[in-house]
C-alpha cells in the first residue's frame, strides 16, 4: 500500500447561483447553509476517504461574474477534474455548460455533469435527458442532485470524479 497521500485538485465550473458552493460545502462538511457569502474564488482543502483510501482533494469553487464569464485556461490546467454544475431550473446554466463543453473538448480531463437544485423540479427548465446528451457527448458521468437536500448522493458526485481522476493517472 502507497503511504503518500494523493493529491485530487477539482474546479468547480457553471453558471453563478447554481449551487457549486452548496454543494462543495455539502461533500466536505455534510451540511448545508443555505445562503453563502462569496463574491471571490475559494479554495477548499480537506482530506477524505475514497474507497477506503485517504485523499487529500482540493476544490476550487470558481466565481464567474456572469454568464459570460468562462472559466480561464489557468483554471482548466490547474485542474486534474472538472465538476461541471447546473441548476434544473435555470436553462441558461445549461446554455453556460455547453460553451464550458466546447472549451475543454480538446483537454484530455476527467469530468462530471451535475444537474443541482433536484428539489425544485416544479421550476425545471432542463429535463435530465438533455443532461445526459451533454454527459454523453463530453463521455463523462452524470447525476442530478439537490445540494439543499442530500448528503449521500452529492458526495457520490465528488467521489466519482475522484476515481476518474485517479484511473486516469494509472494508464
Ligand atoms: P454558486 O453561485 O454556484 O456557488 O451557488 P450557491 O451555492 O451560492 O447557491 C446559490 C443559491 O441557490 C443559494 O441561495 C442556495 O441556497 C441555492 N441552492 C443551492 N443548491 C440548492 C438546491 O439543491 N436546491 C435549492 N432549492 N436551492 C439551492
Amino acid at each position: 500500500k502507497k503511504s503518500s497521500l494523493s493529491e485530487v485538485k477539482v474546479a468547480v465550473l457553471g453558471a453563478p447561483g447554481v449551487g457549486k458552493t452548496a454543494l462543495s460545502v455539502r461533500y466536505l462538511t455534510r451540511r448545508y447553509i443555505g445562503e453563502y457569502d462569496h463574491n471571490s474564488e475559494t479554495r477548499y482543502k480537506h482530506e477524505v476517504l475514497v474507497d477506503n483510501d485517504p485523499i487529500l482533494y482540493e476544490i476550487l469553487d470558481t466565481c464567474p461574474k456572469d454568464y459570460n464569464d468562462l472559466p480561464g485556461n489557468d483554471t482548466i490546467h490547474w485542474a486534474d477534474g472538472l465538476l461541471l454544475v447546473y441548476s434544473i431550473c435555470d436553462r441558461n446554466s445549461f446554455s453556460f455548460l455547453k460553451k464550458v463543453g466546447a472549451l475543454i473538448s480538446d483537454n484530455d480531463i476527467p469530468i462530471y455533469i451535475v444537474a443541482n437544485k433536484n428539489d425544485m423540479s416544479h421550476l425545471r427548465e432542463v429535463n435530465a435527458e438533455e443532461g445526459a446528451i451533454l454527459a454523453r457527448s463530453l463521455e463523462c458521468g452524470f447525476a442530478e442532485v439537490a445540494a439543499a437536500e442530500q448528503v449521500a448522493p452529492v458526495a457520490v458526485v465528488f467521489q466519482e470524479l475522484c476515481r476518474t481522476v485517479l484511473a486516469s493517472r494509472r494508464k
